[in-house]
């Protein structure tokens, strides 16, 4: 098996905490960045740097060109058909509600259903709250099976000839869960339903491909794949982005303007008031040709070793409790019975190894696992076994400390 030795492209994880090397199992909520992305951005700035789309001087049209460039590399990235169905934003979260107050409130009214799982993250759950509340239309959530996976059969209980959107995680970033977006998408179009998939877990680890899985919105984060924070992609089939109003109002979004009216551009530069993201966009373009340079195939394989591992060597420890299904996605959500989460990840940080514990922005969840927190190992492409090792040494002394 042939494991990837990446840990030095990441200058960040090459420090001490608290007198030990830094162990860094926290990516599902942030990536480190690889030098290479440092150099893309701060480059930027050092040589290109300017406004897009205005200036008809030469940095004008090299920051243009980068951007747009950007807009090409995304496009490929996941398959889109075409460059005008990419629109930058500032995450999966800013993503989503765009689409729920463009397309949400135009489109979806009283009595309509909007469908949910029970695993969503925050950022895929309140944007709807709030849609009902605006429109009248009922949530609805496909229930989760014990293993935290969700069925075909409880799909299709679910989805009905009234529901009008579902929204669902690609995968789940506190099971790991991997969802079944191909079916769901195509039983959801069957009973006229559009499908937004959460892409925040999926995209740095896998590699997707919107046209087959044929959604119609797909969201997700640059953060979480090495790109800087600020930096988000909503993809949109065309056909439904045209129908759509902008959310932002100002400069670089118009056409013509008026003192009482303003026509707007075209796709995708509708959807993106103001200056922006630029130097957020060259970073997430280099990324991206980072991570593709290594294969997907590779990055898959690797962390699936990881993750193989480390489970079995969580499962040799009495008193942890593990949460989710067996196969999953680069991440292991656990708690070692009677210590409290926070209390786990300080310890294990005490020994320089970074992990989350908290609600992981999912409070419905930790209600369904009935805890009110987890502890959560996150792995990405530059961990190694060493890095495990190190967790599960943390680990034992956590519960020794504890008794
Ligand atoms: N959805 C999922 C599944 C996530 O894991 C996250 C971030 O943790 C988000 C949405 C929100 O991403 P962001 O905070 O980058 O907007």
């Amino acid at each position: 098996m042939t494991l990837l030795d990446v840990k030095s492209d990441f200058p960040l994880l090459n420090q001490q905490i608290n007198d030990h090397s830094l162990v860094y199992l926290d990516s599902a909520a942030t990536a480190q960045k690889p030098q290479v992305v440092i150099d893309a951005v701060s480059d930027y700035y050092k040589y290109d740097n300017a406004n897009v789309h205005r200036g008809v001087h030469t940095l004008g049209q090299r920051a243009t060109d980068a951007y747009e460039g950007a807009r090409e590399t995304v496009t490929q990235f996941i398959h889109a058909k075409d460059s005008k169905e990419i629109i930058f934003t500032r995450g999966t979260t800013s993503s989503i509600n765009i689409v729920a107050r463009s397309y949400g409130d135009a489109f979806i009214t009283a009595g309509d259903e909007i469908v949910l799982t029970e695993m969503e993250h925050h950022s895929n759950l309140i944007p709807w709250q709030q849609v009902a509340k605006r429109t009248g239309a009922t949530l609805k959530f496909i229930p989760l099976e014990v293993d935290g996976t969700i069925t075909m059969t409880s799909v299709k209980e679910t989805i009905t000839e009234k529901t009008k959107l579902v929204a669902i995680t690609h995968v789940s970033n506190v099971l790991g869960t991997i969802n079944p977006i191909k079916d769901i998408t195509s039983y959801a179009h069957d009973l006229g339903a559009v499908v937004l998939v959460d892409g925040a877990q999926a995209v740095p680890h896998m590699a997707v491909d919107v046209e087959e899985l044929d959604c119609d919105f797909y969201a997700f984060s640059g953060h979480k794949l090495g790109a800087p924070t600020g930096i988000g992609v909503l993809y949109g089939k065309a056909a439904l982005l045209n129908q759509m109003a902008p959310v932002e109002f100002g400069g670089e979004m118009i056409d013509f303007v008026s003192l009482t009216s303003a026509t707007f551009k075209e796709l995708p530069w509708k959807f993106e008031g103001g200056t922006p993201i630029i130097a957020g966009a060259v970073g997430l373009a280099k990324a991206i040709d980072y991570l593709q340079t290594i294969g997907f195939d590779k990055i898959a394989a690797h962390e699936k070793a990881l993750t193989n591992y480390a489970m079995s060597k969580l499962k040799q420890l009495d008193g942890v409790d593990i949460y989710g299904p067996e196969e999953r996605c680069g991440l292991i959500t656990f708690n070692l019975t009677d210590v409290h989460p926070h209390d786990t990840a300080t310890v294990l940080d005490s020994f320089g190894v970074a992990v989350r514990a908290g609600h992981h922005c999912c409070q419905p969840l930790m209600k369904w696992l009935n805890v009110t927190a987890t502890a959560r190992a996150s792995f990405y492409v530059y961990n190694t076994f060493e890095d495990v090792d190190l967790f599960i040494d943390g680990l034992k002394q956590a519960k020794e400390f504890f008794g």
